[in-house]
């Protein structure tokens, strides 16, 4: 069976369960015509001012006839519970789950081992399928290092193979094959070098051109952050329990503030692309972000998917002109 998701979860349980992961964002935007989706919800009666990636995941999940959702209700983002009580109303079986403000210990081994219930799985089967994809997230750790390192993975590839980790395509031992054949083919390559190295913090993007464009100038972007979050990379030693713990993105801001630091230090990151959504409250931590980091950091909002307008693109050219004149004095 399809079980889809709003966003990360304990994968590790839906596998065990013998079942398909299927992140909702990823058929979504990967759709031959997202903006269709987009215009779907909104026909149904979602407002103008909702979220795209809400309305986006809300038509997906009913094109796909995708029967099963684990919702994540807390850590995320508070326009699923409206989208999820439409999706229930049409008849789609909820899960919900919640990452705890606060990280507490007994709060999240509750919501994994309620999944697990709902699942008819055990914590220990669960434990059991985080080793059976450590191999695969080592590769996905070295595809990381390989473009931030070595120069020899662009961003975009960067920012897709680390997002397919949320549900490994439904199919972990595949993903494996189709990453090892990449890994293959980068390692061959000519290193690729730019005058300015770039970090992309917050919500995966909607514009469908942004690395394009930015890789386009004399620029390299050597961080993703919320995909190298949704790999478990940072945490690939630790338990079940702590590896969801260590997950920067459902919790305070500043965590990721301090990962985003230590990953801004060790890649020698120039400049940091904050990237919001439009009618999303994550645009408000926008402010701390810029207050916490040492780094001149461009804020841009996106609404619907497809490329970037001409206002965005003039921002990202300045912004790339300013860190290398920046970098030359
Ligand atoms: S971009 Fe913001 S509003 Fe949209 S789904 Fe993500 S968290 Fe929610």
């Amino acid at each position: 069976m399809k079980i889809g998701l709003t966003t990360t979860i304990p994968v590790e349980a839906i596998l065990a369960a013998g079942h398909e992961p299927v992140d909702l964002n990823n058929i979504f935007i990967t759709d031959a015509e997202p903006d269709r989706l987009v215009a779907r919800a909104e026909t149904d009666g979602y407002p103008r001012t909702a979220c795209a990636w809400i309305k986006g995941i809300y038509s997906a999940a009913l094109k796909h006839g995708i029967e099963t959702i684990i919702a994540v209700t807390q850590g995320d983002c508070a326009q699923t519970h409206a989208m999820i009580e439409t999706l229930s109303e049409a008849g789609t079986r909820i899960i919900p789950f919640a990452y705890p403000y606060d990280r507490d210990e007994e709060l999240l081994r509750a919501q994994i081992q309620r999944i697990c219930d709902h699942l008819r799985v055990t914590w220990e089967e669960a434990e059991h399928q985080r080793e059976r994809l450590r191999p695969i997230r080592m590769k996905v750790a070295e595809l990381d290092r390989l473009t931030w390192r070595d120069g020899l993975v662009s961003g975009l590839e960067n920012h897709y193979y680390q997002i397919c980790c949320s549900d490994f395509h439904g199919d972990p031992e595949r993903f494996e094959a189709e990453l090892g054949r990449f890994l293959s083919r980068a390692r061959g390559r000519v290193p690729a070098r730019s005058a300015v190295r770039l970090g992309v913090a917050g919500v995966p993007t909607i514009y469908s051109d942004l690395y394009d464009f930015v890789e386009g100038l004399d620029a390299r972007v050597v961080l993703n952050e919320t995909q190298r979050q949704f790999t478990m990379v940072p945490s690939i030693n630790c338990d079940l329990l702590e590896q969801y713990r260590r997950y920067t993105y459902p919790y305070q801001l500043s965590g990721r503030v301090k990962d985003l630091r230590e990953q801004i230090e060790l890649r020698q990151i120039d400049g940091l692309v904050h990237y919001t959504q439009a009618f999303c409250f994550r645009q408000i931590q926008d402010l701390l972000m810029k207050r916490h980091l040492d780094v001149p950091v461009l804020s841009l909002e996106g609404e619907n998917p497809g490329p970037l307008d001409a206002r965005t693109r003039l921002r990202l050219e300045a912004f790339v002109e300013t860190l290398v004149a920046r970098k030359r004095h």
